[in-house]
């Protein structure tokens, strides 16, 4: 057995419980580990492919650090795989699963191509639970979030693998591209310099910041909510790339939680809507392109418009809107009470179709993820697996009194700060942005809400 094992890494890119490289080592062959710049990763939006080329690159120097290297190579997946085979003699293929159509249909595309001639192992990972796991009594999925949360709580999490430091290298390594030739920021132009200073890149930086998380854990159940403080985990970006397993995140907080940290339960119930989202699109594939719920199809959605581009912008005039479209264009995250007061105000006080939100999100998230997007924005929209669908329109003036009284959030991101310069400096020039203060509401907020509601009993009616 002295051909190696390939390890086709993707959202994977860390050492610690990691199946897919764990199974690898087992083999006992040496460890190739490969990325591939394949048309579906060439195809991802502006700042989760400048992400993932962060990504990428402070893994290969942990990879050099233990004496072994990330093979970079450019083409479809299949083809590329099959290549390094035939020119390493590799024997084996283990790689982690993901869960959305256009990763599934590349991975079956691959096992196919390369289950002749080595044996292709496909793991789970990405993921508390494999997303078809957890299934109700009778087999099928789970529509509302509430049951799924109980089903794997009852269920309960493995724990995570140990962490990996040592790679036996193979004789000899196949050819490399180079990194920065792939160039995955050019479509981030400026802003991605300034998005940088607020990413937090790589393995260990992401069990830093978890460590540091868990000991003001107990601010979390405020800070979910609250958008002035800085509370939440900011771990998303990382389980994005698979910096961090969601696994690790998990025992983090069961850890606390039986310690008796206050807030830890609630943790690890947002940590399970990642879950969910996953198990929803594996269920749903068409999750982030079609209406979850019947019917919708005919909502009178609006399409693209100079309104949403004022959204896109940060410039429709309700401040905390225009703050959070700032934070999203600058930092690359938004806080979640914000991504929802942002996202229903697109859909519902500007009745435009969720589908040109989602877009923008995935657009400039580093921590865009398909299936937690999709929900989401299904979710806010009042399309999607929610109980009190449409009817919830978030008023974002009486949210930011509540979510943001002492107005941090606001001044942070319209006043004269450093935040506020940072998204000067990273939008394009021919943005040319009015001064806050001066900006007329795209819509009055009883106007917006009647119209929306108004639209509903339309289509009910219809
Ligand atoms: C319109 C909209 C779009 C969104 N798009 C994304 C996206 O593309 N990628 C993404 O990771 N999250 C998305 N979210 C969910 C949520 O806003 C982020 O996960 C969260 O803000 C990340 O910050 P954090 O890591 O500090 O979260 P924490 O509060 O520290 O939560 C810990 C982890 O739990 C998970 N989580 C928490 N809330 C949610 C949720 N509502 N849905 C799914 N997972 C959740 C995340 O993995 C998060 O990192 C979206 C929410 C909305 C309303």
């Amino acid at each position: 057995m002295t051909g190696p094992a390939i390890l086709w890494l993707r959202r994977d890119l860390r050492l610690s419980d990691h199946p897919a490289l764990s199974a690898a080592i087992a083999s006992g062959r040496p460890v190739l580990p490969v990325f591939v710049l394949d048309p579906e990763t060439e195809a991802l939006a502006a700042a989760p492919k400048w992400r993932l080329g962060r990504a990428l690159e402070v893994f290969a120097a942990r990879l050099e650090g233990m004496g072994s290297r990330l093979i970079l190579r450019r083409g479809p997946a299949a083809g590329v795989l099959a290549e390094i085979a035939e020119a390493t003699g590799a024997g084996e293929l283990h790689l982690t699963r993901l869960h959305d159509a256009p990763s599934r249909r590349r991975d079956a595309d691959v096992a196919e191509a390369l289950g002749k001639r080595l044996t292709v192992h496909i793991h789970d990972g990405h993921t508390l639970h494999p997303p078809e796991a957890i299934r109700t009594k009778t087999g099928g999925a789970y529509k509302v979030y509430t049951p799924f949360w109980n089903a794997l709580r009852q269920r309960g999490v493995a724990p995570p693998l140990p962490t990996h430091r040592d790679l036996r290298a193979p004789a000899d390594w196949p050819r490399s591209d180079r990194l920065s030739d792939w160039d995955m920021g050019r479509a981030m132009d400026r802003g991605a310099a300034v998005v940088n200073e607020w990413a937090t890149v790589g393995e260990e930086a992401a069990a830093l910041r978890l460590r540091r998380f868990i000991t003001h854990l107990d601010r979390y159940p405020a800070g979910r909510d609250g958008m002035g403080a800085r509370d939440t985990s900011g771990l998303s970006e990382n389980l994005t790339y698979g910096e961090i397993g969601a696994r690790t995140l998990w025992h983090a907080g069961l850890a606390a939680l039986q310690d008796g940290t206050r807030g830890a339960e609630i943790f690890l119930r947002e940590l399970a809507w990642r879950d969910f989202a996953h198990h929803l699109l594996w269920h749903v594939p068409h999750l982030p392109e079609r209406n979850w719920r019947d019917g919708w199809e005919r909502f009178p959605w609006r399409p693209d418009s100079p309104e949403a581009e004022a959204w896109r912008r940060g410039q429709t005039g309700e401040p905390i809107v225009d703050a959070a479209m700032r934070e999203l264009f600058t930092t690359g995250t938004m806080h979640n009470r914000a991504r929802m007061i942002t996202a229903s105000y697109l859909t519902k006080h500007l009745l435009t179709d969720w589908r040109i939100g989602l877009r923008w999100f995935e657009e400039t998230l580093i921590d865009w993820d398909p299936a937690s997007n999709a929900l989401n924005w299904q979710w806010v929209a009042g399309c999607g697996p929610d109980a009190s669908p449409f009817f919830r329109i978030f008023n974002p003036a009486t949210q930011a009194e509540r979510f943001d009284p002492e107005r941090r959030y606001r001044d942070r991101w319209l006043t004269d700060t450093r935040e506020a310069r940072a998204f000067l400096s990273a939008v394009p020039r021919s943005w040319s942005l009015a001064p806050p203060a001066r900006i007329t509401p795209l819509i009055g907020l009883k106007e917006g809400r009647d119209r929306a509601l108004a639209a509903l009993a339309g289509m009910r009616e219809g």
